[in-house]
């Protein structure tokens, strides 16, 4: 069975980045460019994992998360944060939000594809 990811992001180049590491794994990507729009295509499309820039032009995808993260039927959804700013407690303000996990910028592919693949397992266990 092929994972379906979605990657909120507003820059061009990671996601033509990120979009080209995934897929050589064999996921299969959706694409939003800002929060309400990632917000929507988790309700409707109900990807197995979320990747989320935490910069977003409208709403951060800290706030995408935590409102995601408030709804019982979709929570169980795995959301990664991606973001540059490692040094400053992003972090942990991406745990409060309730993130499951968090890979910094710039992404490695090697980093990248073994934290996808470690929490769409987790996830995977959960349901069974
Ligand atoms: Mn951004």
């Amino acid at each position: 069975m092929v994972a379906t990811i979605l990657y909120v992001e507003d820059n061009p180049q990671n996601m033509r980045l990120v979009r080209k590491m995934l897929n050589s794994a064999g996921y299969q990507v959706i694409e939003a460019e800002d929060g309400m729009s990632g917000y929507q295509a988790i309700i409707d499309l109900r990807p197995d994992l979320v990747l989320m820039d935490v910069n977003l032009p409208d709403i951060d995808g800290l706030e995408v998360t935590a409102r995601i993260k408030s709804l019982p039927d979709y929570a169980g959804i795995p959301m990664l944060a991606l973001t540059a700013n490692a040094m400053h407690g992003d972090r942990e303000r991406c745990l409060e939000a309730g993130c499951d996990g968090y890979i910094p910028k710039p992404v490695t592919k090697n980093e990248l594809l073994s934290g996808v693949a470690y929490y769409l397992e987790q996830a995977e266990r959960r349901k069974v």
